[in-house]
């Protein structure tokens, strides 16, 4: 006979599953349970969108003196400060959280940032101290990425991101001029983008 010992490492998940995980909501503008409050987050072509990533480059590495390329700004921001366990658990003991089943209908104070809970995990003596507490499953990542990379090159409808909605976005923070709506008629026209290989052929679906 022996003593069966099992400890969590870590979690592996999709991205609202890391909501329940972490404690950080993973909606709205501060969506990134990494960066937290400092993410880079913008209302883009109906949705809100994630930017900014240019700060996790080298300090002196040329992408950061690009504009056009990019949003149209240069980047000279510093990456997210990376907050350990311990911080986050501290945190997390200085808020009070409404029982779980009455958080539902809460608005959650400002003082919470976007803190919907104190994970149980916490509760695991050394939880506060591992570096990587969760994982994202790279099954569904890698799903979303390839659909939606193919649906727009192929500029499938329904699965291409190079909408008319994104267009009028890019003409709104004046950026990639030649992606803007054609305007050389009455009706403007959606052209096609440079980096299609749209082909005669048409694709029904995947
Ligand atoms: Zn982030």
């Amino acid at each position: 006979m022996f003593t069966l010992r099992a400890a969590v490492m870590w979690t592996v998940n999709d991205f609202p599953a890391y909501a329940i995980v972490s404690g950080w909501s993973t909606k709205g503008y501060m969506a990134c349970p990494v960066c937290k409050e400092d993410v880079t987050s913008g209302w883009h072509a109906g949705k809100v969108c994630y930017l900014g990533h240019r700060r996790w480059l080298p300090w002196d590495h040329e992408w950061r003196e690009k504009d056009k390329e990019f949003d149209g700004n240069t980047e000279r921001r510093l990456r997210p400060r990376e907050w350990s366990g311990d911080e986050i658990l501290e945190q997390l003991n200085r808020l009070d959280f409404a029982p779980f089943e009455k958080t539902v209908s809460r608005t959650r104070p400002s003082t919470h940032m976007s803190w919907t809970h104190k994970p149980m995990l916490f509760e695991l003596p050394y939880w506060s101290k591992l570096k990587l507490r969760h994982n994202l499953d790279v099954m569904h990542v890698e799903k979303n990425v390839f659909d939606t990379l193919v649906g727009t090159i192929l500029d499938i409808e329904g699965k291409t991101k190079d909408t008319i909605k994104a267009r009028l976005d890019l003409e709104r923070m004046g950026i990639r001029r030649g992606l803007w709506m054609n305007r050389d008629s009455d009706k403007a026209r959606r052209d096609l983008a440079f980096f299609s290989i749209k082909t005669s052929l048409s694709f029904s679906s995947f």
